[in-house]
Parts: structure tokens; sequence; C-alpha cells
């Protein structure tokens, strides 16, 4: 977890690949759909343009059957789900029926400032329509509003990792590892 432009989706698959475990990216899945033009992207869309969350109802199916492929049989990591309180729920429901549980939520910090300046410069590498600046400012609110509160739930539960998410992507990397190794101890 952490808010847009924290790095999620880069250490998301190095962690993943450490692991052996696939990276499950909602908002990966969400482009790849919007690319091919199917449904589902034609829907996400509307939303993700405009920096909102796609329903949950949307999302929540779509992990489902992600999650039920066979390649996450031994385990995955969610990279941008869950988001709010009710899909918290719901996967609370899959991970259940799917005899899986949360080994860990891991938390990346970064300030709000840098974060801005980081979504711009990959606006102009990447051209992604929802990296213009209204849109990332519509982003950290969207965020603040239904996804931090997500934090108080898992601390609750013992399981938040919180991870210094400034610096280098491989100085990042290597506190990510050494803090998941130590929750492994
Ligand atoms: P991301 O690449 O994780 O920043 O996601 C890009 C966009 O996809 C988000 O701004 C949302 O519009 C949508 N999205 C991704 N994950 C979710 C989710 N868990 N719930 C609702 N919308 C999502």
């Amino acid at each position: 977890m952490g808010p847009p432009g924290a790095g999620k989706g880069t250490q998301a698959k190095a962690v993943a690949d450490h692991f052996s475990v696939p990276a499950v990216s909602t908002g990966d899945i969400f482009r790849a759909n919007v690319s091919g033009g199917t449904p589902l992207g034609v829907e996400a869309k509307r939303y993700m343009d405009a920096g909102e969350y796609v329903p949950d109802e949307v999302t929540n199916n779509m992990v489902r059957s992600r999650i039920a492929e066979p390649d996450a049989a031994g385990g995955f990591l969610l990279d941008g789900y869950p988001r709010t309180l009710a899909q918290v729920a719901e996967l609370d429901g899959m991970l259940k029926a799917g005899e899986h549980d949360l080994d860990a939520v891991l938390v990346l910090t970064v300030d709000q400032e840098a974060v801005v300046a980081r979504l711009l410069k990959r606006a102009e590498i990447e051209g992604r329509a929802d990296d213009t600046e209204d849109v990332i400012r519509r982003r950290l609110e969207v965020y603040a509003e239904e996804t931090e509160p997500l934090i108080a739930v898992y601390d609750e539960r013992g399981i938040v990792v919180r991870v210094d998410g400034m610096g280098e992507i491989d100085e990042v990397q290597q506190r990510i590892f050494a803090a998941l190794d130590d929750l492994q101890d």
C-alpha cells in the first residue's frame, strides 16, 4: 500500500519475483483491458481517467477470478488492492475460501510533494492518461479518503510492515527485503 507514485508497481514486481509468486496489480489489469478495448476496459477507463476508483463490485470480481488461476495457488502479491473498506471485506472472504492468509501488508511511506513530482515525471515518460496534474491531485485525495484508513484496519491485525519509500529504487528494495526477512525470522 501507499499513495499513487509511492513506487508500488516497481517494488511489487521485485518482491513477487523474490518470492516466486505472481504480482497481481489491479491497475495493470485495468490498463491491459483498456488497451484491449474489452467491455471491462471501456467501463474502467471512465473512472481511471478521472482519478476515481473503479466500482468495488467490478474490481472485486476481477481479483476473485485472477487469484483463482493456477499460478496463484501457492500465493500471490496484491498491488493496488484492496483500496476500500468494502474491498477489505471481500478480500477476507476470498482468502478464507481459498485457504490463504495475508502474511503482511507492506506500506511504502513517502512525502507528498515528492510523490507529485515523481508522478509528473512519469507522465512525461509514460504518457499515462491519469498522470496529469489535476488527476494526480484527485488521485491523492481519493487515496487519503478511501485507502489510507485501511492501514489502521490492518494495523489492528498486527500485519503492517512500514518501509521508507524515499530514495533510489534499489535502496527501497533492499529495505523491503530486510523488513520482510525480519518478519520470517
Ligand atoms: P494504479 O496503477 O494502481 O495507480 O491504478 C490506476 C487506476 O486503476 C486507479 O486510479 C483506479 O482508477 C483503478 N484501480 C486500480 N486498483 C483499484 C482498486 N483496487 N479499486 C478501484 N480502482 C482501482
